[in-house]
């Protein structure tokens, strides 16, 4: 007989957005007049930048000329992006970084699974609880030992070091689901841990075009040594709408070591390329040439004016939320909030509150880890007719 892989089995089955789903398709159902704004999601909602449709247009229309038709490209990516993403992701905040250490791909949330390829199931990995659920479930297919770092209230949501050191850490900053930054400082300490007890860090920075302040790192190689010890994750998806078109990157710096299982040296970087040439083709040329488009000087100056107005409906959530009492933290550097459900109630039952009483769907934190119990996430990215909306609807919330 064949067999499964059994780690499968250990999955916990997620019911978080069916249950969801359900709870608000029974309340529509019984109060069919009622119009519920669903501030829940995580996917964006306006639409691609101008510069990056027509580039789509250009490029595709390429396609079917025989003089400029373009077949399988290179499985790291084309040059031309990989050098548009260096020269404007990058060299502005002082890190250099050699074309070979850009590898693009269809989204971060692929590279976030697939790494775990090159790296032994024996690793013990560290992830937040709260976390975005795919470091914590790849890990478990995996078959690898985890250890949950607690994000509390009480540490504004940021982990304390682990006493058990973890070979492999996943740090996702802006957060989601928190919607909290590490700032340098803080980020820093990490840095100095991995290096001291030869970690390496997974630095996902899928929400870096939301950071306003000052003192947050919107890369991990802002902070010193981080070459030596971090692989950083990044993704179109949320800074240019890509969630339907898909392309995402990561950076494994040529320095990045680890040892194989006869005691040698090996380059994560040789590994990771090793491993895309064989399990991937490389993202789609169209799309890779509309996320060039996007590193342009308008298309830059487009997507900043999506993230100013997710920002601004996180800031009306923000104020809103503060104005008829409802503790919320994040919104600041990235488009989410974490809302603490009043009077020491559940996740669920303030879900249920809010969808009874205001009509407003949000997502019940417990449903990213238990250390999320008794929390909310709402996102900025519903209309801002709906965010003023919904805050004007939490005003007849009491407990
Ligand atoms: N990382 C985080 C923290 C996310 O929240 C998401 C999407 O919601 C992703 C990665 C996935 O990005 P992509 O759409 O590029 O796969």
């Amino acid at each position: 007989m064949i067999r499964i892989n059994n780690n499968f089995n250990r999955l916990s089955e997620s019911y978080l957005f069916s249950t969801i789903g359900r709870r608000v398709r029974e309340f529509e159902e019984s109060n069919p007049n009622v119009r519920i704004i669903k501030m829940g999601i995580g996917d964006v909602t306006l639409p691609l930048c101008s510069a990056a449709v027509h580039e789509l247009v250009i490029a595709s229309q390429e396609q079917g000329s025989i003089t400029s038709f373009c077949g399988y490209g290179p499985e790291q990516g084309h040059q031309f992006l990989i050098e548009a993403i260096i020269e404007n992701d990058y060299l502005p905040r002082g890190i250099k970084l050699h074309n070979n250490e850009v590898f693009i791909s269809d989204g971060a949330k692929s590279d976030i699974g697939n790494i775990g390829d090159i790296l032994s199931v024996d690793n013990v990995v560290a992830v937040t609880d709260p976390v975005y659920p795919v470091y914590y479930d790849t890990n478990v297919m995996a078959g690898r030992r985890i250890i949950k770092l607690p994000c509390l209230e009480t540490d504004n949501f940021i982990p304390h070091l682990p006493k058990e050191i973890p070979n492999i850490i996943y740090l996702c900053y802006p957060n989601n689901p928190t919607g909290i930054a590490m700032t340098r400082d803080q980020l820093a300490v990490w840095v100095d841990f991995a290096r001291q007890n030869k970690s390496l860090i997974l630095f996902d920075s899928a929400y870096e075009a939301y950071i306003t302040s000052n003192d947050v790192p919107h890369s991990i190689y802002e902070i010193d040594g981080a070459r030596e010890c971090a692989i950083e994750f990044r993704s179109f998806s949320k800074t240019a709408g890509f969630t339907g078109l898909r392309c995402g990157y990561t950076i494994v710096p040529l320095e990045l070591k680890a040892i194989d299982a006869d005691g040698h040296m090996a380059s994560l970087n040789a590994l990771w390329r090793r491993r895309q040439t064989t399990k991937f083709n490389g993202a789609s040329y169209v799309v890779q040439r509309a996320a060039t488009a996007v590193l342009s000087g308008k298309g830059r100056q487009q997507v900043r004016q999506c993230i100013d107005y997710y920002m601004h409906n996180a800031e009306i959530l923000r104020r809103g939320l503060a104005e008829v009492g409802l503790s919320s933290y994040g919104g600041i550097d990235s488009p989410y909030l974490w809302v603490k459900a009043p009077g020491g109630m559940s996740s669920w039952e303030f879900f249920d509150r809010l969808l009874t009483d205001c009509h407003v769907v949000g997502t019940p934190g417990v449903g990213f880890g238990d250390a999320g119990e008794g929390f909310l996430r709402l996102t900025a990215f519903n209309s801002c007719e709906n965010t003023l909306e919904a805050v004007n609807r939490l005003k007849s919330f009491s407990i």
